[in-house]
């Protein structure tokens, strides 16, 4: 369980290094300078000079699948009658900015662009009505996602859980909800998702309860709501972005998998 700090609503509050420290920090209006709440110096920095990390470690990443009446048809399956639930490793967790590493064991990856949902405060058992309370806010995640894969195997849990397969980020709209949020995911600046928050089949509410109902939800978890239409394959040096209205925008690269050790997040 990770301590986030108490902030007001509407604050776009990030996690970023700077000089081997890393600190939480507000991003200003303009998205040029980071004002640290903690760490190094009271001064703005100027986002150039700083590396955005993930917004916020999760404990645990929980996934929405089929939320969205055209994916899935479009993946050729019947509409779940209760949210369908899986779960992301959080060590596939990938900073914006951070390159998606294609695993050799894949012959297609994808990417889903998503809104997701981050746990202000330790829930069990809620009720719609009641989820407010516990939100903390909202950011931009990519459900990367080996599909030949997820097709072979019946858990998802190979499929979605490869390192750099959870990109995150890069600011986390504190106190907001979905609401009617544009969501847009584009492939090398072409448009490929395009969908509104309340296209959802389960909103927001719904699936924060629903899933209190099942465990328990600490701060900092995170939860994935699902992909609109539109879902495709990436290819090594393809830049992908996922675009949340009002929050921002989650920009990673693709590579080959070479023989890496993986940029951990801290
Ligand atoms: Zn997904």
């Amino acid at each position: 369980m990770i301590a986030l700090p108490e902030m007001p609503p509407d604050f776009r509050l990030v996690r970023v290094e700077k000089d081997g420290c890393l600190f939480w920090g507000v991003l200003s209006g303009d998205s040029r300078h980071v004002y640290p709440l903690s760490g190094p110096g009271h001064g703005a920095h100027r986002v150039e000079d700083v590396r955005f990390h993930p917004p916020v470690t999760p404990g645990k990443i929980i996934a929405v699948g089929l939320n969205y009446r055209a994916h899935g048809k479009e993946m050729g399956k019947s509409l779940p009658e209760e949210p369908l639930l899986f779960m992301k490793a959080p060590s596939a967790l990938l900073a914006p900015n951070g390159h998606i590493h294609l695993p050799r064991m894949s012959r297609r990856v994808d990417y889903e662009g998503e809104i997701a949902i981050v746990i202000g405060r330790r829930v069990s058992r809620i009720s719609p009505e009641e989820v407010p309370l516990c939100l903390y806010g909202i950011t931009c995640a990519n459900d990367v996602t080996a599909r030949d894969l997820q097709k072979k195997d019946v858990q998802y849990t190979r499929a979605k859980s490869f390192d750099t397969f959870c990109p995150l980020g890069p600011v986390i709209l504190t106190g907001a909800l979905p609401d009617d949020r544009k969501l847009v995911t584009e492939v090398n600046g072409v448009v490929r998702q395009d969908a509104r928050a309340s296209d959802m089949i389960f909103d927001p509410l719904t699936l924060v309860s629903f899933i209190s109902q099942i465990m328990t939800l600490e701060p900092g978890d995170v939860i994935l709501t699902g992909t609109p239409a539109g879902v495709g394959p990436l290819s090594p040096g393809d830049r992908v972005s996922v675009t949340l209205e009002g929050v921002g925008s989650l920009v990673n690269t693709v590579t080959a998998d070479p023989d890496f050790s993986p940029d951990l997040p801290v």
